[in-house]
């Protein structure tokens, strides 16, 4: 069996003396992992860093089997780690974090491997921390939970909301809030469908932060349910950005 896909670096990890497990977010084929020999040169598989744009060659004999890989690296790289602010690369390592923890191996996400492609070439513009937040939106979707921020989760017609709903994942309005408020979670600024508000291009740190807790909420309930198994660099980013904004 093999895999030929491009694909997103995610991380590596020492096999034995003379290899590493790797795993690769693929475009064809989902999360991959596989073991890469490094005996004939030593330094091939420590070239990688999350984030890396490669081209993966993965083989079995039998599909359940862990495979060998082989990577090159594309000659159009979206961003070098190592080169990214240091909160910027706290919110490529919650990325990575995610995918691992959360993709099934060798399932196909093409809408969440497109989000994920589009993010890399955000993390090298300022618009990078907005840029985050709507790749946790969409992983969440891929994940089977959408939140459903065009309508109110009372019925009502309006379209102007302040909240959403930490139950369901819809949005509320003002007044159908009113006896809730306390227990909703706020709706971040650049989530409101604002008429009356002109749309700014700043990053407000603190929107980005309200709304990383409606995504936190529904990471943690959803997808990381197990006592505190939510990856430890997505905790790190909230508070992080919480100290910084
Ligand atoms: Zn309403």
């Amino acid at each position: 069996m093999e895999i030929y896909s491009d694909g997103i670096f995610l991380t590596r990890r020492l096999f034995g003396e003379s290899q590493q497990i790797v795993r690769i977010f693929s475009q064809n084929s989902g999360l991959v992992s596989g073991v890469v020999r490094l005996t004939s040169n030593p330094k091939r598989g420590a070239l990688y860093q999350l984030g890396d744009h490669v081209r993966m060659q993965w083989r079995a004999r039998l599909e359940d089997h862990l495979g060998q890989v082989t990577l090159e690296r594309q000659a159009n790289q979206y961003i070098s780690a190592l080169e990214l602010p240091a909160l910027a690369l706290q919110a490529l390592m919650s990325m990575g974090a995610l995918l691992q923890a959360a993709l099934s191996e060798r399932v196909r996400e093409p809408v969440l491997y497109q989000a994920s492609i589009l993010l890399l070439e955000q993390f090298a513009t300022k618009n990078w921390a907005r840029a985050y937040l709507e790749w946790e939106r969409k992983f969440l979707e891929a994940m089977g939970f959408g939140l459903d921020l065009a309508q109110c989760a009372a019925g009502c017609d309006r379209r102007r909301f302040d909240y959403v709903s930490p139950k369901s994942g819809k949005a509320v309005c003002a007044r159908h809030a009113e006896p809730y408020r306390e227990r909703l979670l706020s709706m971040p600024l650049c989530w409101r469908e604002v008429d009356d508000v002109p749309h700014s291009n700043t990053v407000d740190m603190a929107d980005i932060v309200a709304g990383l807790q409606v995504t936190g909420h529904f990471l943690a309930r959803e997808i990381f349910p197990e006592g505190n198994s939510m990856p430890e660099f997505r905790q790190n980013l909230l508070e992080k950005l919480h100290r910084n904004p």
